[in-house]
């Protein structure tokens, strides 16, 4: 889908920054804010910091974006997938595990358990590889 078509269907005004920063998601995937901003000077753009995040975060708020925590080094990383799914972590690496049977299966599996206090809203695991 079109940048601003995205931009648009998620109800925020469509701008220059708005759409260079979703432009640099969808290439970088799961990229932290600083990420980002490199991208973006590298593309001789030169937004603040300020505004990225301010950009990054009507994003998540909207839903065009979720944000992934890394288990081991705890940075955070937005990501340009934002329905549900799971991650494989090797080294620095950020991979998408889309495993809608495995997801089932553990909502399946947590579904009545009396020690879960509530409904389940996503499911997303979290698998870390052992550095080759
Ligand atoms: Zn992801």
């Amino acid at each position: 889908m079109d940048s601003g078509e995205t931009i648009k269907d998620a109800g925020l005004k469509v701008t220059p920054q708005r759409k260079a920063v979703f432009e640099a998601m969808t290439q970088l995937c799961h990229a932290t804010a600083d990420d980002v901003v490199t991208m973006l000077h590298r593309n001789g753009n030169d937004m603040t910091v300020s505004t990225v995040y301010r950009v990054l975060d009507s994003f998540c708020k909207t839903g065009i974006l979720s944000q992934v925590s890394h288990p081991e080094t705890g940075r955070c990383y937005y990501d340009i997938n934002a329905r549900e799914h799971s991650h494989l972590f090797s080294g620095k690496q950020i991979i998408d595990y889309d495993d809608e049977e495995l997801t089932e299966m553990v909502r399946k599996y947590l579904k009545g358990k009396e020690d879960i206090p509530g409904k389940i809203n996503r499911v997303q695991i979290q698998i870390i590889l052992n550095e080759v």
